[in-house]
């Protein structure tokens, strides 16, 4: 199906490879080194809110970032009153979402601030998450004018920290695009991020008892929003736990038929096999593992390399990790920034000492003295059976095989229930066909790294106990937030 098609392009972006564009970025996130933001709940009525609180840079705590105030109970249940779908027609809601996306695009600076001492975004990562947001609401913007069906009527979007703007601006759009209300809980751990957007698509014309912003836990604001029956729908990107959880709260409180769009976790793979391009393989592993520090759900997590080339590879893998540079995400020759909060670096941390006394430790960098630094580390494992969760951090695991037994890695990778990304490098075609027509995995990538997915272009989504689908940034992601109906004509 035609996805951007000739009508839309998708943002150019920043190049970092690029020095004019360097100079850009430094002289418009310059103003924000030091300034403290806000954020606060952003409804339709006056707010109550809780106590404020400090929020402290993850790779410098010292670094004073913002102060937040967050939902008290009464004021989700006013945002919960208030809440209204959005009865513009579609060319006006496309309109002011495209002014959103032009608004993104004109604060580059204060996002690029904010993503780096909030979220801990490297550079290179802060512009794929401001591009890929810019994206969503062109994207969507565009696809809403085929869209036939009515709205639900109000969702729940719920985000997580780790695309904090992406993803917390993807399922807006998506669900504004349609023609819906939308009751936004931004991650706890990012709120300022969400503030500036949420303020940017008001600034637009998104008008505010249609859009509202609700800080806060899980405990106040999630669960509230997802046991209240005029909700009519939530879009939610977390752990398969938390899904679970949302999943059995909706079933007891909203209607049988509303839907839960959910993109959860992942065990990723990735199979390297003796024919494969080493250089690049190796930059794409790196890519895949260590981009983010790991903090992604397409990331990868077990590496199979072929028994015949391992030693080689390994020894090319771990030289070409010795030149990652860790550090304070604000510089931008920092590869690896840190985890996103003291919880992180502790239960990644643990996981790393379990794997360390096991004698599984294969190769690990040294981390920052200050902030919450997880070094990239690579583990030795059987397979990917020997995993039993996700790890989301800078961890990679590293599995060899033998040519003959490809079918039982991929048994194994399908075994696990998950299914968001796969990667394959290998340089003979019918192995392509083989592997792809057999791995259930909602996003296969051949000779590449399986991150980043680009709105439009790769529809990002997973199955099993990786998400609901339909795909974030594909051309059927805004019919689940409509109600379809059928119509027979008149004659
Ligand atoms: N869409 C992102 C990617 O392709 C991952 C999203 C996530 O981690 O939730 O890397």
């Amino acid at each position: 199906p035609e996805l951007f098609g000739a009508a839309r392009r998708n943002a150019r972006g920043w190049d970092v490879t690029d020095q004019r564009d360097l100079d850009a970025i430094e002289a418009a996130r310059a103003p924000f080194r030091t300034t403290c933001f806000e954020a606060s709940p952003l409804i339709a009525v006056t707010v109550t809110g809780a106590t404020p609180y400090k929020a402290h840079n993850p790779a410098d705590p010292a670094d004073l970032v913002g102060t937040v105030t967050v939902c008290a109970a009464e004021d989700v249940e006013a945002a919960l009153a208030a809440a209204k779908p959005w009865t513009a027609d579609v060319a006006l809601r496309a309109q002011v979402l495209n002014r959103a996306a032009d608004l993104y695009e004109q604060h580059f600076g204060q996002f690029f601030a904010i993503l780096a001492r909030e979220a801990g975004k490297s550079q290179l990562d802060a512009v794929g998450e401001l591009r890929e947001a810019v994206d969503f609401l062109r994207y969507y913007a565009l696809q809403a004018q085929g869209l036939t069906a009515p709205a639900r009527g109000v969702f729940a979007c719920i985000s997580p920290w780790n695309f904090p703007l992406a993803i917390f601006t993807g399922q807006i759009a998506g669900a504004l695009a349609a023609g819906n209300g939308v009751l936004a809980k931004p991650a706890e751990q990012t709120p300022l991020v969400a503030y500036l957007a949420a303020q940017l698509l008001h600034e637009a014309g998104v008008p505010r008892d249609v859009l509202q912003l609700l800080p806060g836990d899980g405990a106040t604001v999630g669960a509230a929003l997802t046991s209240d029956a005029q909700v009519n729908g939530v879009a939610f990107t977390g752990s398969t736990e938390t899904a679970l959880v949302i999943r059995r709260a909706m079933a007891n409180h909203l209607a049988p038929g509303a839907p839960l769009i959910a993109e959860t976790g992942g065990l990723n793979a990735m199979i390297v096999d003796s024919t494969a391009l080493p250089e690049q393989a190796v930059r794409d592993v790196l890519a895949s593992s260590f981009q983010s520090a790991g903090q992604r759900c397409s990331a990868l997590r077990c590496l199979y390399v072929q028994e015949d080339i391992a030693e080689e590879f390994r020894a090319m893998l771990f030289g070409a990790m010795d030149e990652l540079r860790l550090g304070d995400p604000w510089a931008l020759s920092t590869d690896v920034g840190p985890v996103i909060d003291p919880d992180a670096r502790e239960q990644i941390s643990a996981y790393v000492e379990t794997a360390r006394t096991q004698g599984r430790v294969l190769h690990e960098l040294a981390a920052p003295d200050a902030g919450f630094f997880v070094p990239p580390v690579v583990v030795s494992v059987s397979g990917i059976k020997a995993l039993e969760r996700e790890v989301f951090g800078p961890v990679l695991h590293l599995a060899t095989f033998k040519a003959a037994d490809l079918d039982h890695v991929i048994a194994d990778v399908n075994a696990t229930g998950y299914g968001l990304t796969f990667g394959l490098h290998t340089r003979i075609d019918s192995r392509v066909q083989h592997v792809v027509e057999r791995i259930t995995a909602g996003n296969t990538y051949v000779n590449r790294n399986q991150i980043g997915a680009i709105v439009g272009s790769q529809p990002f989504g997973g199955e099993g106990l990786s998400g609901t689908g339909p795909k974030a940034g594909g051309p059927h992601y805004l019919t689940r937030f409509t109600q379809q109906r059928a119509q027979r004509a008149t004659d």
